[in-house]
C-alpha cells in the first residue's frame, strides 16, 4: 500500500494499459478517444462510494450464508431501453422475484440489476457474415458501435453517450423507487394465469397467498410504517469490458466522512480508495479473466465488490491466483464467483472449484453465484440462439446440490431476463416451442427469460429451499 491511499503497489487507474488485453476496441482515431475520456473524467460519479460500500456489506452477509443475491437484467442493454416502461417493468420484476426468494430462502435478498450500464459485449469473432455473404464488424454493444449495419464502425463518442444513458436510467430507477414503485402496500400482479400444471399452480398460489397476507398483516399492525417497505435497495452492475470507459469513471474518494472533534473540526482524514463509480458492482467476463492480463490488473485496484465469471476453461488454481490479486486481505463479500458451466458439466467441474477456494484462506469469504444461462445457449435448426428453461433449471438445481454436498453455500443467481413478454427462451409454464421464438424475439445478443419464465424460476428456487 502507498502512504496516501489504499491502492495496491504499482497500481494506477491506467496500469492495465501496460498489460496484454483481450476484446479491446481498436479505435481508429486515438485523439477522439482521448477527448471522450477527458469528458468522462470531469463528469460526476454515477453512483456514490457509500452505496458501493453498503453493497459490499450486504455481500459479506451473503458470503456468510445470511442473505441471498439476485442479479438480473438484459444480456446487452441498449441505449434505446432507457425508457420509463422498460425500466419500470424490470424493477417490478426484480422486486417480485426477490419477494418470492425472501419467502423461499427465509433470508434477506440483495438485488442487483444488470442495467444502467450493461452496454458492452465480448464477441467470439470481430466480424459477422450476413446471410447475403457480406462481412461486417460484429455488434459489440451500444458503448462501442451500433447494431444497424451503417453504424458498425467504432465511435468513441459512444463512451460519453453510455455515461448519459446510464445516468438517466439510474436517475429514473432512483426516482421510481423513491416515489413508491416498490411500495409493497400496493397489490402486485402475480399473473399466474398461464401456469397450466395444477400442481405448480397450487405451489405458486401458496407463495402468493402467503406474501399477500403477510404484507396486509404488516400494514394492519403498522409494522410497515417506519420499516423499509416503502423503499428498497436496487444496486446496478455491468461487465467492465471497455476499460477506456471504466478508467475515467474510477476516482480516488474518501471511504467515510472521517472523525470530527466535539467542536466540529476534523481530527483525522478518512482513508482514500479508488472506486469505479460507473456502477456499484462490476464483473470480469469469461473471455477476459486471464490472470496476467489487463482486466484483472484494472480490477485489482478497485474498492468495489467485483465478480468473476468462472467456467469450464477456468483451471482451479487460477481461482486462487485471481482471488489473491483481487482480494489479498480476504475481505468477505469482496469477490463473487459467478459459475457458468452448462447443465451437463456442473457436476464434473464445480466440486474442484469449490474445493480450491473453500480449502484455502478464502473459506466462507467469496459469494458463490450460479449463472445458469451462459453454459446453456444452443442454436435451433433455423439458426436462432436460444436456451431451454429446463436446462437453466437443471444447472441451478445441480449447482445447489453440489454446494450442499461440498458444505459451501450457493449464495445467489445471475439471470438474463427482461420484464417484457419476449419469446427467446424455450419451455417454462407457457411451454414456448421453436415455432414461438419468432413471435417476439427482440434480444440483440443472448436470449433472456421473459417476465413469466423469470418469476417461475424464482418460485422454483424458493421451492427448492423450502423442501
Ligand atoms: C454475459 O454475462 O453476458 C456474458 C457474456 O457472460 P460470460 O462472460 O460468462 O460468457
Ligand atoms: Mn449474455
Amino acid at each position: 500500500m502507498s502512504a496516501s491511499n489504499c491502492a495496491p503497489e504499482g497500481w494506477t487507474p491506467s496500469s492495465w494499459r501496460a498489460k496484454p488485453i483481450k476484446q479491446s476496441p481498436a479505435y481508429e482515431d486515438p485523439k477522439a478517444v482521448s477527448q471522450a475520456v477527458r469528458e468522462l473524467q470531469r463528469l460526476p460519479p454515477i453512483v456514490h462510494q457509500h452505496e458501493i460500500l453498503r453493497l459490499k456489506q450486504h455481500l459479506a452477509a451473503v458470503a456468510r450464508g445470511d442473505a441471498f443475491l439476485l442479479q438480473g437484467g438484459d444480456c446487452a442493454e441498449l441505449f434505446d431501453y432507457c425508457q420509463p416502461a422498460a425500466i419500470e417493468s424490470k424493477i417490478k420484476l426484480l422486486l417480485q422475484m426477490s419477494l418470492v426468494l425472501v419467502w423461499g430462502a427465509d433470508k434477506p435478498v440483495v438485488r442487483i440489476g444488470r442495467m444502467a450500464g450493461q452496454y458492452a459485449k465480448p464477441r467470439s469473432s470481430p466480424n459477422e457474415t450476413l446471410p447475403d455473404g457480406r462481412t461486417v464488424p460484429s455488434f459489440r454493444g451500444d458503448i462501442l458501435n451500433g447494431f444497424e449495419l451503417d453504424q458498425r464502425e467504432l465511435d468513441p463518442q459512444r463512451l460519453v453517450r453510455a455515461y448519459h444513458h446510464s445516468a438517466a436510467t439510474l436517475n429514473y430507477v432512483r426516482a421510481a423507487i423513491a416515489s413508491g414503485i416498490a411500495d409493497l402496500h400496493r397489490p402486485l400482479d402475480w399473473g399466474l394465469g398461464h401456469v397450466r400444471d395444477p400442481a405448480l399452480k397450487a405451489k405458486y398460489s401458496e407463495a402468493v397467498t402467503f406474501l399477500t397476507d403477510m404484507l396486509r398483516f404488516m400494514h394492519t399492525i403498522g409494522a410497515d410504517k417506519n420499516d423499509k417497505l416503502d423503499t428498497v435497495d436496487l444496486f446496478t452492475s455491468h461487465e467492465a469490458l471497455v476499460l477506456e470507459y471504466e478508467e475515467p469513471m474510477t476516482r480516488l474518494l474518501p471511504s467515510s466522512h472521517g472523525r470530527s472533534s466535539s467542536d466540529g473540526s476534523a481530527v483525522s482524514s478518512p482513508p482514500l480508495a479508488y472506486y469505479d463509480t460507473s456502477a456499484h458492482f462490476l464483473w470480469i467476463g469469461d473471455r477476459t479473466r486471464q490472470v496476467d492480463h489487463a482486466h484483472v490488473e484494472f480490477f485489482r485496484g478497485l474498492a468495489n465488490p467485483v465478480g468473476v465469471k468462472v467456467g469450464p476453461t477456468t483451471p482451479p488454481e487460477d481461482l486462487l491466483t485471481i482471488l489473491r490479486a483481487l482480494n489479498p486481505s480476504c475481505e468477505p463479500g469482496k469477490v463473487t464467483l459467478i459459475t457458468r458451466y452448462g447443465a451437463a458439466r456442473v457436476r464434473g467441474l464445480l466440486p474442484a472449484h469449490i474445493r480450491a477456494v473453500e480449502g484455502s484462506e478464502y473459506k466462507r469469504c467469496v459469494v458463490w453465484q450460479c449463472d445458469p444461462m451462459h453454459g446453456n445457449t444452443q442454436t435451433t435448426t433455423c439458426g436462432i440462439k436460444t436456451r431451454h428453461f429446463s436446462d437453466i433449471l437443471a444447472e441451478l438445481r445441480e449447482t445447489l446440490m453440489v454446494h450442499a454436498e461440498e458444505g459451501s453455500y450457493m449464495g445467489g443467481v445471475h439471470l438474463e431476463l427482461t420484464g417484457d413478454a419476449v419469446t427467446e427462451c424455450l419451455g417454462g409454464s407457457e411451454n414456448l416451442d421453436e415455432d414461438d421464438l419468432s413471435t417476439n424475439y427482440t434480444s440483440f445478443c443472448d436470449p433472456r427469460l421473459n417476465e413469466k419464465q423469470a418469476l417461475e424460476m424464482a418460485f422454483l428456487i424458493a421451492d427448492h429451499h423450502r423442501t
